[in-house]
């Protein structure tokens, strides 16, 4: 995460071969599509997207099934040290504890999601077999981990020697705010973040969709959350229809950002019905960021949400509040793709 822009300029540069979004500062004029046709295709959010497609490419590519596909790719963050805001070393909550939100959903309609889960470090694994193996969608904290266990996971200590560091430093104010992840918030504040040096985004989740050459999808959404958040609050990524949801007559959508806004709206669920009235993936994602805007009085500046979109055919959509939301797209002609997201605001803050 910490290399995003560098990575993402770099990447930007390899990707002629595909139609980029025209990133420009006319909000209005902005296109953030990717059309489809191709066949088989995974997306998914930010830039640890990248090396999480090409998990579930390995999958994805072979004819495997795209259920099978976005439980591997999901993982890849989850296991990344580096990466704290999604499964293994995230940052904690406000009291120092790593709790995980996770869902997975099939285009069938069947669906598992795991809530402030603590100790394991593949929430993503334990949101499937909620799915497979219970006849409930969503299990959350105590009993979530109970289950874990039951399932044969191991019990970990998922805060690292870094993240607890983080979190002492957070202390030392304790002031929780989120911070958006946006190139716009991190210019405009030009002060670090509470307990983020150098002013970064305290909140990050992967949200990955896919696709076979069939157009059946699958999809799953892993995170830790908000850092430093009040212990036992959960967001939008373990609640079906908010931080994910998919449907094989239509297509799937995620979400990243400030979960409570996407609860509030209903976001994932709400992309996937519009592209369901005939709105193509960007235009779909585009009116579910509208709609959270029109709620926020000063235009939502202080706040980033964004939101992606894969439908059947393959083509897929992006849009996010702020400047800065990357995303990975991947299929038979390049695994490394990554995006700039169009946003509502293009303009840096000065
Ligand atoms: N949506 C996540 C949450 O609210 C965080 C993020 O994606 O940045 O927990």
């Amino acid at each position: 995460m910490s290399n995003r822009r560098d990575f993402l300029k770099t990447t930007l540069l390899a990707t002629s071969a595909l139609a980029l979004p025209n990133v420009s500062r006319s909000a209005a004029s902005l296109s953030g599509s990717v059309p489809g046709g191709a066949g088989a295709r995974v997306v998914s959010t930010w830039d640890f997207g990248v090396p999480a497609n090409q998990a579930a490419w390995a999958v994805l590519g072979k004819g495997g099934k795209p259920l099978d596909a976005v439980e591997a790719g999901a993982q890849i963050p989850e296991s990344d040290l580096s990466n704290h805001s999604v499964g293994r070393a995230g940052y904690p909550d406000r009291d120092g504890k790593v709790t995980l939100d996770a869902s997975i959903m099939d285009g069938d309609g069947r669906c598992g999601a795991v809530a402030a889960l603590e100790h394991i470090g593949h929430p993503i694994k334990v949101a499937r077999k909620v799915m497979e193996d219970t006849p409930h969608v969503l299990l959350v904290g105590d009993g979530a981990l109970e289950f874990a266990l039951q399932q044969g996971f191991t019990r970990e200590n998922l805060l690292t020697p870094e993240s607890e560091k983080a979190w002492h430093e957070w202390l030392k104010q304790a002031k929780y705010k989120p911070v958006a992840n946006s190139e716009n918030l991190d210019y405009h504040r030009s002060l670090p973040a509470p307990g983020m040096p150098g002013g970064k985004n305290n909140h990050d989740t992967i949200g990955m969709l896919a696709v076979d050459a069939n157009g059946r999808l699958a999809g799953a959404c892993t995170t830790s959350g908000m850092a430093w958040k009040l212990h036992g609050r959960v967001g939008d990524s373990p609640i079906i229809g908010a931080g994910l949801y998919v449907d094989n007559e239509v297509g799937g959508a995620t979400s990243t950002g400030v979960g409570e806004e996407v609860i509030r709206n209903a976001g994932s669920f709400l992309v996937v019905e519009l592209m369901r009235q005939g709105r193509s993936p960007q235009e779909a994602c585009e009116e579910a960021v509208r709609r959270i805007v029109k709620k926020h009085p000063d235009g939502a500046k202080e706040i980033q949400v964004g939101f992606l979109a894969l439908r059947r055919d393959g083509e897929c959509g992006a849009y996010a509040i702020q400047k800065g939301f990357t995303y990975a797209v991947c299929d038979v002609r390049k695994q490394d793709l990554l995006l700039a997201s169009p946003s509502v605001y293009q303009t840096t803050f000065t």
